[in-house]
């Protein structure tokens, strides 16, 4: 039951429990149920809860309507009890207790105590008021009179920016000093004054910002643009789609609509040249003309057309009236011609639920600059199965030898061109800067003296590139002592970067001499754990409601979106300023020195070298939102092992074990519609041993051509097969075409593969679902089609193999990382030494490694069930599957069906019959 609604900032209220029934849009199932009424539980008691619930179980759904349904009941509920409580404490002054002073002294506690009462009141009054105002006017005066006075001022000051201008200008002629074009001069650096002048305007934002917090929200957040867009979706269908306010934030690269700005594609250049707008600096604005083509308007100080006060505060007031994707955002400002994204920022304050992406969420300078305000606000995060290595992932800084060569050749090009015209002080941090990009790129180059690094190991794990380069991991006192930058104020430099704004005056200037200034951009590239992690970082689709009740025909395998918005997205790493990646590493050496370490990189030339900052302790950048919030939800398909959540996220970012909440429920799909078995041995009684050492054996090979081709016998429809990586698919590839397993299996199923390119994923995916479905008619003796895909690949995540798509999964080996990568040894010592063991005493260290395996297994073999009617058999191909640890490792509701098979026959019996059963249910 609930405990109480006391939140850290709100006086304490009796606790609400949760109701009888909750409006869902169709009949709830019982696991839905419970779901909504843990959630509830959750949300009032101030719960850290940890939320599993299978793909097709409806989780989106039951999310939404568990926490609006709190969020709605406990608003009126809270309301009435500061009414009660203030009537109550008003009511109570005993004016016969004999002892005047202890009398005395409880009304003033009783008055202090209702003071408080009446002063939330009336904050959730005037809120209310200005929700109302906003229905009717549909405008927030108050805004547009901040904004015009912002305008006024932005006016003024081009005025006297220009006026500057050409008094530099008439001066710089006067002392010999070689003139400026005015374009040039917006490049040049504002004279820095005071180091501190920006902590006192942030102060006074804080300030400000405490004044008036907003309302009681609820973020909610998951990986993708594509993924929020559904969830959005999914409330507009509810109950709650008709008067929640839902604001959707989303980057500049997704909301931007003016097309000049938008065709640039790098989200930093997007962002870059926006900003340039807004100052107007530039002298020019865009003019969209009437074909779509942009073009520029000349000695303009207009900045961006659709960044007007009147079109975006009326934007962001129709946001906050009708329930609107991130597309239909896009699509009504460019109707009202009003900037969506600067509009869903300004909305936020009086949006209920503010749907964001994780990077938004969990980046505190993002959710800072995104004023997201976490103090007694509820933070929910979906598809949270792989969030410690999200967290860890947006928090570690990647720069290339490139990136550096190109920063240093910027600034040095920019120092010839400005020095003279620069203050001392400008020119001091620049020279501070300019020294420590030389200084790494000299420990790129060897040329530092090692003083102590922690493990240096060139690269010989399987996958790696043994002869082109060696890796070294330092701590950073380490690595400042050893490239001589720890007398450098790395807080003061960051606070130079930020302030004068060099990054971007950088950039844009570097533009306009693109020839002499080459800036190579670099896409990120991961090492072996991190880019393992990456792939793992999974999204599961959430059913629709439609999806429980009719199985769909076959079509084609659902390309979620995500899957190419979430190349995107990583490929927004590449840097428009290469000195802005710097100022992350710069960042990245202010956080605890035991929370991370930087990875030198020296490959064979100087292009594959790089640095490497990486984060071993996420927990380090959730303390704030576990602390801060009223209650935080993380939910996924499947949060196994549970305990990862709890002792590496909650526990280790300040919790207490009581404020922890599990919540684990079954499938929706009946156990008699799904197969999981566990097979040691294939048809020959070779044993499936799939470990690095025997799993290019011919004879085990072997074997597993004849595991596939007596399962192609027997399952109806799609069959896809996952392998542990591309390399060792085409391996199986090879030998199965010239041992001639690869015709065996083609004369029942057409054979496909995993393309590497995601260009070509489409067409392989509508092939495959081709032949399904032309097999249900035909006469060839095809039965349907075979997909040889990767763990971690293109196709195991965000892909649906629903129905007739996926009839059998079947999964070749266990997928465990690289146990040589430095990164993963390096992560494992750092859990052995500050996490505890598991709950079978194995250091932490090896059961994250298990974990990173399972999760990746337990991903791929979740793309065949897809909803209530579905089925499917799960053909689990390695003896190491029935170890005990393993079975636990799974989802508990593939576990507690898995049939353990010592022998083929007996699994290729049940399989058969599965078949066989389910065909005479459908005639
Ligand atoms: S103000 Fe909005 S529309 Fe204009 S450039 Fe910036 S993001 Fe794009």
């Amino acid at each position: 039951m609930a405990r109480n609604t006391d939140t850290p900032d709100n006086p304490k209220v009796e606790g609400l429990g949760p109701p009888a029934d909750f409006p869902f849009p169709f009949p709830a199932y019982d696991i839905q149920k419970d779901f909504m009424r843990n959630l509830f539980q959750s949300l009032e008691g101030e719960k850290l809860g940890i939320f599993e619930s299978p793909t097709g179980t409806g989780k989106s759904l039951s999310l939404i309507c568990g926490a609006l349904t709190w969020l709605r009941d406990h608003n009126t509920h809270y309301k009435a009890e500061l009414q009660r409580k203030i009537e109550e404490g008003s009511a109570a002054v005993d004016d016969n207790d004999p002892d005047w002073f202890s009398a005395a002294t409880k009304r003033i506690e009783e008055q202090g105590e209702v003071r408080k009462y009446r002063e939330e009141l009336l904050a959730l009054q005037k809120q209310e008021e200005r929700v109302k105002a906003l229905k009717e006017r549909r405008q927030v005066i108050k805004r547009s009179r901040i904004k015009k006075i912002d305008d006024d001022f932005d006016e003024l000051f081009r005025d006297l920016h220009q006026v500057s201008e050409e008094v530099r200008r008439e001066l710089s002629a006067i002392g010999g000093v070689e003139p400026m074009s005015a374009e040039e001069s917006e490049w040049l650096l504002d004279d820095y004054h005071s180091d501190d002048e920006g902590e006192s305007k942030y102060s006074k934002d804080k300030e400000e910002e405490e004044e008036d917090k907003g309302c009681l929200k609820i973020y909610f957040c998951s990986r993708t643009h594509s993924q929020l867009s559904q969830f959005v979706r999914e409330v507009q269908k509810t109950v709650f789609g008709e008067d929640t306010r839902v604001v959707s934030l989303a980057s500049r690269q997704n909301l931007c609509i003016n097309e000049a700005v938008s065709k640039l594609h790098n989200v930093s250049l997007i962002n870059d040249r926006c900003l340039e707008l807004q100052k107007g600096k530039k002298g020019q604005a865009t003019k969209c003309e009437s074909d779509g083509s942009v073009s520029k308007k000349k000695k303009s100080s207009a900045g961006c057309p659709y960044y007007k006060q009147t079109a975006v505060d009326g934007l962001a007031d129709q946001l906050l009236l009708e329930v609107q994707d991130i597309e239909q955002m896009v699509g009504l400002g460019r109707k009202t011609k009003g900037c969506p994204y600067y509009a869903s920022r300004y909305a936020v304050k009086d949006a209920q639920l503010v749907v964001l992406p994780y990077n938004t969420l969990l980046h505190k300078g993002t959710r800072e600059a995104c004023q997201i305000r976490l103090k007694g606000n509820i933070v929910i995060v979906d598809e949270a199965h792989n969030l410690l290595e999200t967290i860890a992932n947006i928090h570690s800084v990647y720069i290339s030898h490139g990136q550096l060569s190109g920063a240093r050749a910027q600034l040095s090009q920019y120092l010839v061109r400005y020095s003279k015209r620069l203050s001392p002080k400008n020119l001091l941090y620049i020279k501070q800067i300019h020294f420590f990009i030389n200084a790494l790129m000299k420990l790129l180059s060897g040329g530092t003296q090692s003083i102590g690094a922690m493990s240096n190991n060139s690269n010989k794990g399987p996958s790696a590139d043994s002869q082109s380069s060696s890796s070294r991991m330092l701590t950073v006192p380490l690595f400042l002592a050893e490239t001589l930058t720890d007398n450098l104020n790395i807080f003061k430099l960051i606070q130079y970067i930020e302030q004068s704004k060099i990054a971007h005056k950088l950039h844009s200037f570097s533009q306009k001499f693109e020839g002499s200034v080459k800036v190579h951009q670099v896409q990120k590239q991961s090492s072996s754990t991190s880019s393992f992690l990456a792939k793992m970082a999974s999204q599961k689709n959430n059913n629709s409601p439609k999806e429980n009740q009719q199985p769909k025909t076959p079509e084609t395998p659902k390309t979620e979106k995500p899957v190419k918005q979430e190349e995107e997205e990583e490929e927004e790493v590449v840097m428009g300023s290469p000195l802005m990646q710097i100022t992350e590493f710069l960042r990245a050496l202010l956080q605890a020195s035991e929370d991370g370490r930087i990875i030198v990189t020296v490959g064979s030339t100087a292009r594959k070298s790089s640095l490497k900052y990486l984060l071993l302790n996420p927990a380090s950048h959730f303390h704030d939102i576990v602390k801060e919030c009223r209650s935080v939800i993380v939910a996924g398909g499947t949060m196994r092992p549970v305990s990862e959540f709890r002792n590496q996220l909650f526990l280790s970012a300040g919790a207490t074990p009581e404020r922890i909440h599990e919540f684990s429920c079954g499938h929706v799909v009946p156990g008699e519609q799904i197969m999981p078995i566990a097979l040691n041995e294939g048809p020959t009684n070779v044993t499936l041993d799939f470990t690095y050492q025997h799993r290019k054996d011919p004879k085990i090979l072997d074997e597993l051509g004849r595991v596939l081709a007596n399962i192609c016998n027997v399952v109806p429809g799609g069959l896809v097969c996952f392998l542990p990586s591309y390399e060792y698919e085409q391996y199986i590839y090879n030998h199965f075409t010239s041992t001639g397993i690869i015709s065996r299996l083609s004369a029942k199923k057409k054979i496909f593969r995993e393309p590497k390119k995601s260009s070509q994923l489409d067409t392989v995916l509508n092939e495959y679902a081709k032949t399904v479905r032309l097999s249900i008619t035909n006469t060839t003796g095809i039965t349907g089609s075979l997909l040889f895909s990767v763990v971690g690949g293109k196709m195991s995540e965000g892909i649906n193999f629903s129905d007739n798509l996926g009839r059998c999964v079947i999964m070749v080996g266990l997928p465990y990382p690289n146990t040589h990568s430095p990164e993963l040894k390096e992560k494992m010592q750092y859990l052995n030494k500050n996490v505890a063991p598991g709950p079978d005493g194995r250091p932490a260290g090896s059961v994250f490694y298990e974990n990173l395996c399972f999760k990746a297994v337990n991903q791929s073999i979740g793309r065949a069930i897809r909803h209530r009617n579905d089925y499917a058999s799960i053909l689990l191909l390695d003896h190491r599957y029935s170890r005990p640890s393993s079975v636990q490792a799974l989802p508990e509701w593939i576990s507690k069906h898995l049939r353990m098979c010592p022998k083929f026959g007996q699994a290729f019996g049940l399989v058969r019959k599965f078949f066989a059963d389910k065909k005479t249910t459908a005639t």
